[in-house]
C-alpha cells in the first residue's frame, strides 16, 4: 500500500482515499477476485488503476461504452499513465500501434470493449503478455436485474476461461442483492471479497415538487447555478424538444438530447457540454451513460425515473467530484401512466413485472415525506447514520405536513364535483383561490358554492395539493385535457372516511444555517480567482481538445483559489495535482493566481490547515444570495419604464403573460401611476373609469359587459390599478 500511496501522489495528486478504496486495492493487489460497489463518484476506477501501476504486467479494464473509454484513458494520460483503448471505432493504424505498444509492454492499463475482447484469439494474444488483473466497469450491465443490461456483456462469463489464473475484479454502482448475486454468477466470481460501500451521497441535497409550470420550476433550479452545468431529464423525447426550445428561447445556454436525434446532432450536444460551450443539457435517459463530468452542479428530473435504480444512477452524475450539489425531482401523478404504458409497450413479459415494481416504489418515493437521503438508502438495504441527513428538503423543512389536510381535500374534491368534473387542475384551482381569469367569469363559476374557497393560500400551492391529491389515488386524470375526476377513494374523503397527507412548503428560513459548516466545499475559496480560473482552464482544454475536467476537476481549481500558490512548490500542494499535471501546469496556472492576487489585493500562499473557515457558502447559502423570481420582475419594471407591452416583456424575460401582467399591476400600484398609457389607450380608460364611477370596481365582468368587446379583461384590470393608484 505504501508504493500505491507514492503512486496516487504522483499521478494523481491525491493525498487521502476515500472510503473502502483502501480494501478495494488490497484484494486487486493480493490477487484475490472482487465486486466492488460504490456510489457514482464513490472512486471506483482509482480501485484497479492505482493497484495496475504496482502490479507486474497489463491491467485489462472491461468497459461498455467507447465515449467513456476515451474519457477514461485521455484522463489517465493527462495524469501521465501509460494506457491506451482499444475498440472497433478505431482505424486499422490506430489498433496496430496499440497491439505493437502491448506487445512491447510499454502499456500498463488496456480499456477494451467487450466484444473486441472476446474476439477470437484476442484474449489468447492478451493471455501471452502476462496480465496482470482484470476489470469490468459497469458491471451490472451482465444482470437482467439491473438497469440497464447489455446482452454483449453476457459474454463476459467466457473471462473466467480466457484468463485462467488471473483474479477477476467487478465494479458497479447498482446495490441491490440481486444484482449482486447475479454479477457473481455471470462473471464466475470465486469467493470474492464483495465490498459494498455506503450509498449516501452525502453532497447531494435532494428535494422533491409536485410539477405544476415546468418551465418555470426549471428555471428556478437553473437560476441557482448560473454558469454551471445542469442536466435536466425529460421521460419522451417530444418533452425534451420542447423545454430545451423555451429553454434557449429564455436565454439559457441549453442543448437537447435523445436517441430520435441524427447522430451528429447528438455528439454535438454531448461535446458542447462536456466544453462547458452549452450549460444545460436537456435529455431522456439515452443521455450519461458516457458522461464522466465531474462538476454537474445540479440534476433535475422533470419528469418521474424509471425505477429508484434509475434515479440513483441519473440524479448520482451530479456532484462526482465530492462537492455539493443539487438534484431536484419534479413528479405529476400523469408520469405512472406514462411509464405503465412505456413498459407494457417495451418490456419483455418476464420484465414486465418487475418494471411494475420498480415504478411503484419509486412514485412512492417521489410522494413520501421522509428524509430522502434515508429513503434511498433504505431500498439499496442501508440505514442512515444519525437522525438527518442535512441535505435534502424534508430535514430542511422545507416541507410540512398541513394539519387540516381533510379539510382542505374536501374543499378541493367539491369543487371538482360541482364543476361536473369537467376541467382540469390548473382550472379548478383557478375557481378554488377565486381568480378573476376571464375564463371562470365567462363560465359563470365564480357563482359556484365553492369559488374562492381556498382564496387564502396561492393558486400555485393549490394547484399543488390537486397534483398529491391526484398522486394518492383521491382524484383520477382522464384523456388529453387530465380533466379531474372524483375516484372512489375521492368519495370516502368527502365522507370523511379517508384522510389523505397534504405537504405545504414550510416558511422560509437561512437554509444556510440549516446545512452547517461540516460539509462546506467553498471554505476560504475566492470564487472571483475560481471564476478566472476556470476560464484558463477552459481555454486550456480547448487548445487539447479535452473536456475541462481532464485537465483539472473543479475540486483542484477550489483548492487552488483556496490556498492560492505563488511558487510552483506551493502548487504541487493542491489536490488533483501530481507530477505530470504540475509539470504542464504549474506555470500558466500560477501566474494567472499571482496576478489576480496583486490586482485584488488577496493574500497568497494560504495554508487552509491553519485559517479559521470564513463564513461558509454552501450550495444552498449561495441560493439565498441568487436573484430568482425577483430578477425578472426587476427586469420587467426596467422594460415597463421603456413602455413595453405585457407581451414583448414576457418573451423578453421568458415569463408566461399572466405573471407578466401581475408584474405591471404591482408596477402600476408601486409607481403610483394614475394613467396607464401605453398600455391602455387614453379615451378607453376614459370610459372605464366612468363606469366604475356608476357600478363601482368590485365586478369587473360588469365593466366587461357594459364595454361589450371593446376592452378585453386585462385592460380592465390595468385601469382599475390606475384608479386606484390616483385615489
Ligand atoms: P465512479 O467511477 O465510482 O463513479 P470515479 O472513479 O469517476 O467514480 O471518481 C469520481 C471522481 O473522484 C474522479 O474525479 C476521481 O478522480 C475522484 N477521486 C477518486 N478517488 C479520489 C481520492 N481518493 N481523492 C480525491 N479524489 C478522488
Amino acid at each position: 500500500m505504501r508504493r500505491i500511496e507514492a503512486v496516487l501522489r504522483k499521478h494523481w495528486g491525491y493525498a487521502t482515499l476515500r472510503p473502502l478504496q483502501r480494501e478495494a486495492m488490497e484484494s486487486v493487489l493480493s490477487g484475490r477476485d472482487s465486486l466492488v460497489v460504490l456510489p457514482t463518484g464513490g472512486g471506483k476506477s482509482l480501485c484497479f488503476q492505482a493497484p495496475a501501476l504496482v502490479l507486474p504486467g497489463l491491467a485489462v479494464v472491461v468497459s461498455p461504452l467507447l465515449s467513456l473509454m476515451k474519457d477514461q484513458v485521455d484522463a489517465l494520460r493527462e495524469c501521465g499513465v501509460a494506457a491506451a483503448r482499444l475498440d472497433s471505432s478505431q482505424t486499422p493504424d490506430e489498433q496496430d500501434d496499440v497491439i505493437d505498444a502491448v506487445t512491447r509492454r510499454d502499456l500498463k492499463i488496456l480499456y477494451v470493449s467487450p466484444e473486441r475482447l472476446m474476439m477470437n484469439g484476442f484474449a489468447r494474444f492478451l493471455r501471452q503478455q502476462a496480465v496482470s488483473l482484470v476489470a469490468v466497469d459497469e458491471a451490472h450491465c451482465v444482470s437482467m436485474w439491473g438497469h440497464d443490461f447489455r446482452p454483449e456483456y453476457r459474454q463476459l462469463g467466457l473471462l473466467r476461461d480466457a484468463f485462467p489464473g488471473v483474479a477477476l475484479h467487478a465494479y458497479t454502482a447498482t446495490a441491490t442483492q440481486q444484482v449482486r448475486d447475479d454479477i457473481v454468477a455471470q462473471l464466475k466470481l470465486a469467493q470474492p471479497r464483495v465490498l459494498v460501500g455506503s450509498f449516501d451521497r452525502s453532497n447531494l441535497i435532494y428535494s422533491v415538487e409536485r410539477r405544476t409550470d415546468v418551465v418555470e420550476q426549471v428555471r428556478e433550479v437553473l437560476d441557482r447555478h448560473q454558469g454551471e452545468s445542469a442536466i435536466v431529464y425529460c421521460i419522451r423525447r417530444a418533452d425534451v424538444d420542447s423545454l430545451a426550445d423555451k429553454l434557449v428561447a429564455a436565454g439559457y445556454k441549453a442543448a437537447a438530447y435523445h436517441a430520435g436525434l441524427p447522430d451528429e446532432a447528438r455528439k454535438r450536444a454531448q461535446d458542447a457540454f462536456i466544453r462547458e460551450e452549452v450549460e444545460v443539457i436537456v435529455a431522456t435517459v439515452a443521455f450519461g451513460m458516457g458522461i464522466d463530468k465531474s462538476n454537474v452542479r445540479a440534476v433535475i428530473h422533470a419528469g418521474m425515473p424509471k425505477s429508484l435504480e434509475h434515479y440513483q444512477q441519473e440524479s448520482g452524475r451530479a456532484g462526482r467530484d465530492g462537492l455539493d450539489a443539487e438534484c431536484v425531482l419534479l413528479f405529476g401523478s400523469g408520469d405512472v401512466s406514462v411509464w405503465r404504458y412505456i413498459i407494457e409497450q417495451s418490456e419483455s413479459e418476464e420484465g414486465k413485472a418487475i418494471a411494475h415494481q420498480k415504478l411503484a416504489d419509486v412514485a412512492a418515493y417521489a410522494s413520501g415525506v421522509v428524509c430522502r437521503h434515508r429513503a434511498i438508502l433504505k431500498y439499496f438495504g442501508q440505514e442512515l447514520a444519525g437522525e438527518s441527513c442535512n441535505a435534502c428538503d424534508v430535514c430542511f423543512g422545507d416541507l410540512e405536513l398541513v394539519d387540516d389536510a381533510l379539510v382542505l381535500a374536501q374543499k378541493i374534491v367539491s369543487c371538482v364535483y360541482r364543476l361536473e368534473e369537467r376541467y382540469g387542475g390548473d382550472y379548478t384551482a383557478s375557481v378554488l383561490t377565486g381568480s378573476r381569469d376571464e375564463r371562470v367569469l365567462g363560465n359563470g363559476h365564480e357563482r359556484l358554492s365553492t369559488y374562492g374557497l381556498l382564496e387564502d393560500y396561492s393558486k400555485k400551492l393549490v394547484r399543488d395539493w390537486i397534483e398529491q391529491l391526484a398522486g394518492q389515488g383521491v382524484l383520477g386524470k382522464d384523456g388529453e385535457y387530465a380533466v379531474l375526476k372524483i375516484t372512489e377513494k375521492g368519495r370516502r374523503v368527502l365522507r370523511g372516511k379517508e384522510t389523505p397527507r397534504l405537504l405545504k412548503p414550510a416558511a422560509p428560513r437561512d437554509k444556510a444555517d440549516a446545512r452547517g459548516v461540516a460539509a462546506d466545499s467553498w471554505d476560504g475559496v475566492d470564487r472571483g480567482l475560481f471564476d478566472t480560473l476556470r476560464v484558463l482552464r477552459r481555454r486550456i482544454a480547448d487548445e487539447k481538445k479535452v473536456p475541462t475536467y481532464i485537465v483539472f476537476h473543479d475540486a483542484a481549481l477550489r483548492d487552488m483559489a483556496r490556498r492560492r500558490p505563488s511558487s510552483p512548490e506551493g502548487f504541487r500542494e493542491v489536490t488533483g495535482v501530481g507530477e505530470a499535471k504540475a509539470r504542464q501546469y504549474a506555470d500558466v496556472f500560477v501566474a494567472a493566481i499571482v496576478e489576480a492576487c496583486e490586482t485584488r489585493g488577496l493574500e497568497r500562499d494560504v495554508d487552509p490547515t491553519l485559517k479559521p473557515a470564513p463564513k461558509p457558502q454552501t450550495a444552498r447559502g449561495r441560493k439565498a444570495q441568487k436573484p430568482t423570481v425577483d430578477l425578472a420582475r426587476q427586469m420587467a419594471y426596467g422594460r415597463f419604464d421603456r413602455g413595453e407591452s405585457v407581451a414583448q416583456v414576457a418573451d423578453a424575460v421568458g415569463k408566461p403573460v399572466d405573471r407578466v401582467l401581475e408584474y405591471l399591476l404591482a408596477y402600476l400600484r408601486e409607481k403610483k401611476l394614475a394613467t396607464p398609457e401605453p398600455w391602455v389607450e387614453a379615451s378607453l380608460f376614459e370610459r372605464i373609469r366612468e363606469i366604475v364611477a356608476r357600478v363601482g370596481m368590485a365586478r369587473p365582468i360588469s365593466i366587461l359587459r357594459e364595454l361589450d368587446g371593446a376592452a378585453t379583461f386585462d385592460e380592465i384590470q390595468i385601469a382599475i390599478a390606475c384608479i386606484q393608484s390616483g385615489e
